[in-house]
């Protein structure tokens, strides 16, 4: 039988479908973050690089000053100069210092006021300041032309100079619109354009004159946005791809979930079949073996499982040649087609009806306990074998008998035709017997028996049942009785418990070849009246005492002892009891004796509950 897939409480696509934007969601905000993140790390490479640029402009910057100081000291040391300031010349004297070749030379003005490198000496004799000499670049394109050649600067960077809102570039000179340069990098607005700019301070802190390296924003912004459409789009692509994956992959996932459960469930139900289960790979390995398998075999599922049966399972190899295989279920056209195969494990003999049924893999074998069944089947055989002994020896006697008096009865003492006609008395009295123990066990059987519950005397009955059986013993056995002053009633069937008594004391009669004592007892114990069949003959062993109250059951079947039964004395004796709401049971020492006994409710107690 195939398992039922797990019912689904919404259609699957829908579900799929959100669960994959339940996925994507995250993911795509994550990449627009990333991407955000990339933009901004764009900008602040931009920054880094300017930083760079201005870093070496500064360098280009510091080698124009340091001519500017020499050249300054140089020149406030020379004889002429001072000569100069001596006879009455002008109190500072100028020269304006050629970026581009280095040259000084004389300046009308002293330092005009767009200059950068400006450097002032001042002019001592005897410890007075005569004048000042003063060396200086003059602010102009030229000037920002010669530090751009000197600085390396990055690509698309331009170099400028600043003073206040004057930007001072390699082109020309603009007007600073909007915004402030500044070391961290700013946004400034200049000559109609927009710029990323880095700016350092020349001079003393007090100079407004700034070294300034530019980037156009429009340049920094389109690479910030590819930046980051990059990384969206990486992001983005990837997310596709992985709902891309999922979606392919999902069937297949619910598909394996399915068959899991279905798997699972199939083990569920394997556990809980009340007949055993296992399979036998190609290999001879045993790949499964389900709960009924361990409890009706006893062997474990994890001493056997992958495992070879020929090691695992006793006498494997023959018992498997016999079950037939089918290849597929119900192709075995009818019951006797299972195999009934004995099993030995741990000296237990277990009989079981096992079919096969072909499997991809190997085969599955199929098996139910057949113990009991075989177990009466055989004692059923027995019984056929007894009751053809038990009847043929008083058939015999009674054919003999007849057959004697028939032909030669008027030669015969009266004496001897009397022994001859006791004798067909007492055989046909022990067919008569036979036949009915046969049919009250067809009657037990069937249910069909009446017994009535009344109360009745124990006392009456023992006595009366130790006197019929005293009639039937010979001179060395005693039959005593031993009885309390006071009995409660017994609620029964009295001709029932009669009958059993009488059974249990024949029992103890044909059981004691060399007589004995037999004790027949009987007393009250808490709500029960209890008889006690005792005698001194064979006993019974052990392992025999809970079996001899089956059905047909005989310690010696083939009646080697000579002693002659059909084996149901003791079944009849417990199904009536049994039928009386009593239990019987039995104790022995074999070869000292044997101690039926049973009880009975007694009345009083009865007539309380009822
Ligand atoms: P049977 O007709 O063979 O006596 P029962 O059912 O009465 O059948 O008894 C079953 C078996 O129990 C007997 O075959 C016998 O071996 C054993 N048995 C019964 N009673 C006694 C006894 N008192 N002592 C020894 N063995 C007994």
């Amino acid at each position: 039988m195939k398992p039922h897939a797990p019912t689904r409480t919404r259609p699957g696509s829908l579900r799929l479908t959100a669960a994959l934007v339940l996925l994507a969601t995250p993911l795509v905000v994550a990449a627009w973050g990333l991407g955000g993140y990339a933009a901004q790390r764009e900008r602040n490479s931009a920054d880094a690089r300017l930083t760079r640029s201005l870093d070496s402009a500064g360098g280009a910057y510091r080698s124009l000053v340091s001519p500017a100081d020499a050249a300054a000291s140089r020149l406030a040391g020379q004889k002429r100069v001072q000569l100069d300031f001596l006879h009455g010349g002008p109190p500072v004297l100028a020269w304006s210092l050629d970026p581009r070749t280095g040259r000084l030379s004389r300046s009308p003005q002293t330092a005009p006021p767009s200059a950068v490198a400006v450097r002032r000496v001042d002019v001592l004799s005897k410890g007075h300041r005569i004048g000042q000499v003063v060396v200086f670049a003059p602010l102009s394109s030229g000037l920002v032309r010669a530090l751009s050649r000197r600085a390396l600067l990055g690509p698309r960077h331009e170099l400028a100079v600043a003073e206040g809102r004057k930007l001072v570039t390699s082109q020309g000179t603009v007007r600073i619109d909007a915004g402030t340069p500044s070391e961290s990098g700013s946004d400034i607005r200049a000559g109609g354009s927009r710029y990323r700019a880095v700016g350092t301070g020349l001079g003393r802190a007090a100079s407004r004159v700034e070294l300034v390296v530019l980037e156009r924003g429009s340049v920094i912004d389109s690479a910030a946005s590819t930046a980051r459409w990059r990384v969206v789009g990486l992001g983005l692509g990837l997310v596709l791809a992985l709902l891309a994956l999922a979606y392919a992959v999902s069937p297949s996932i619910a598909r394996s979930r399915v068959s899991r459960q279905e798997r699972e469930q199939a083990e569920r139900v394997l556990a809980h079949v009340g007949d055993g289960v296992f399979l036998v790979d190609r290999d001879g390995v045993i790949r499964l073996w389900n709960q009924a398998a361990e409890a009706i075999t006893g062997l474990r599922s994890d001493a056997i499982c992958d495992r070879r049966a020929a090691e695992t399972i006793p006498g494997w190899e023959e018992i498997a040649a016999r079950i037939p295989v089918a290849r597929r279920p119900g192709d075995a056209d009818d019951a006797s087609s299972a195999e009934t195969v004995p099993l030995e494990v741990d000296g237990r003999e277990v009989w079981l009806s096992i079919t096969g049924v072909t499997l991809g893999e190997g085969i599955v074998y199929a098996f139910r306990d057949v113990t009991r069944e075989r177990r009466l089947e055989e004692l059923r055989a027995q019984f056929v074998a007894t009751i053809s002994h038990e009847l043929r020896t008083p058939l015999a006697s009674l054919h003999g008998a007849a057959l004697t008096l028939l032909e030669r009865g008027h030669d015969l003492s009266s004496r001897t035709r009397h022994e001859l006609l006791d004798m067909i008395s007492v055989q046909s009295k022990r067919l008569a017997d036979l036949v009915e123990e046969i049919l009250l066990t067809g009657q037990l059987d069937s249910g069909s028996l009446r017994v009535v519950t009344e109360p009745f005397d124990a006392e009456e009955l023992v006595w009366a049942a130790a006197s019929a059986a005293r009639l039937r013993v010979g001179d060395d056995t005693t039959i005593d009785v031993s009885v309390p002053a006071v009995m409660p009633k017994v609620a029964g069937d009295a001709a029932r418990t009669r009958q059993v008594l009488t059974n249990l004391l024949d029992n103890a009669i044909k059981y004691s070849p060399h007589g004995g004592r037999i004790e027949l007892g009987v007393e009250a114990d808490g709500g029960w009246v209890r008889f006690t069949v005792r005698d001194e003959g064979l006993g019974i062993p052990l392992g025999e005492q809970k079996r001899i109250f089956e059905k047909f059951y005989r310690l010696d079947p083939d009646h080697r002892r000579g002693i002659g039964g059909s084996g149901l004395g003791l079944y009849i004796c417990r199904e009536l009891v049994r039928s009386m709401n009593g239990r019987i049971w039995v104790e022995s020492d074999p070869g000292r004796g044997a101690t039926f006994t049973f009880e009975l409710p007694i009345a009083d107690r009865v007539a309380v509950s009822a």
